[in-house]
């Protein structure tokens, strides 16, 4: 235990102690979490507004927790990240997203594009790269199919960020940059990594219909993507008004619970040929 002077005690409190006691017990379950296999991937449409067509999915991952249920990715990356478990199971992730790749393929869908996050302890793993390259050669996936979404901040660290992004983009892996907007900026990363495209964050678009300088700000961001070349979604639409709103704006590419939740592999499949028809 800690040797406490005599003005510390009020600092640890019985709430406290059970958190950080819950917290290793969460631990210790998600160590185990891969091997029972209990981590699920779920899968939410990017649809092309003008069309309906799912031109990409991002994967999102579920733990599906014995006595809990099922958690969020909120309640367990973090612990994941704190703990260094981001890296196997973060591996495990791109491989499963890869296998659903091609268990629609087999089943007959027409070839979708699949966005995994990626989280900064993994990106910063000196061996990332070469893992995820092992990963295409054993799963046969076509690289120009996987996505990979990073944040602002992961650009932190500029020469790094800069070789491992290139070392990607030499295997033909896409990258966008999630939440964008959000994060510490230069832009000047923008220019000097080799972006496929942003993705306008959930907060800018919320109240989008009241706010005009939120219009104002998504308009920035799409001028400035088109004139780098760059694709721009729009995330969490759950309104048409938001809808038509990104539409008059020139944000084409959506991602909301107003087209689609995320939902399993074989949900998607399912219902795919209804989801791009309403
Ligand atoms: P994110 O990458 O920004 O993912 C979008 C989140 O917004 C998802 O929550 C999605 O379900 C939710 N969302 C999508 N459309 C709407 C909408 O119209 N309304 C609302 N209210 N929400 C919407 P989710 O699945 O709980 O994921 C939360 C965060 O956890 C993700 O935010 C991402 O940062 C992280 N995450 C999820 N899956 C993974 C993963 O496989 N690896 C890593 N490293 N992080 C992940
Ligand atoms: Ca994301
Ligand atoms: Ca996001
Ligand atoms: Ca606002």
């Amino acid at each position: 235990a800690k040797n406490l002077g005599k003005n510390d005690y009020m600092l640890f409190s019985p709430e406290m102690y059970v958190n950080a006691g819950e917290e290793l017990l969460l631990e210790n379950d998600l160590r185990q979490a891969l091997k029972k296999e209990e981590l699920e991937l779920e899968y939410q449409g990017q649809i092309n507004a003008n069309t309906g067509a799912i031109i990409g999915v991002e994967a999102l991952v579920r733990w599906n927790h014995p006595e809990k249920g099922r958690l969020s990715p909120g309640t367990f990356i973090p612990l994941a990240e704190k703990t260094g478990l981001i890296v196997p199971i973060g591996d495990w992730i791109i491989r499963q997203a890869c296998r659903q790749h091609h268990l629609w393929k087999e089943s007959g869908l027409p070839p979708i594009k699949i966005s995994v996050n990626l989280s900064a302890q993994q990106f910063l793993n000196q061996s990332f790269t070469a893992s995820v390259a092992a990963t295409l050669q054993e799963t046969g996936m076509p690289p120009e199919f996987l996505e990979f979404e990073i944040t602002e901040s992961m650009a932190m660290d500029f020469n790094y960020a800069e070789k491992a992004l290139h070392e990607l983009k030499k295997l033909g892996i896409r990258i966008s940059i999630d939440d964008f907007g959000t994060g510490y900026s230069s832009l000047y990363y923008l220019k000097r990594f080799d972006i496929d495209a942003l993705k306008i964050d959930k907060s800018f678009i919320d109240d989008l219909s009241g706010d005009k300088n939120d219009a104002e700000l998504i308009n920035t961001m799409i001028v400035l993507a088109d004139n780098l070349g760059l694709g721009v979604i729009g995330e969490g639409v759950e309104t048409r008004e938001q809808l038509d709103e990104l539409v008059r704006l020139g944000c084409h590419t959506i991602q909301g619970y107003y087209f689609m939740k995320p939902m399993s592999g074989d949900d998607l499949r399912c219902g795919y040929y209804d989801l791009i028809r309403s």
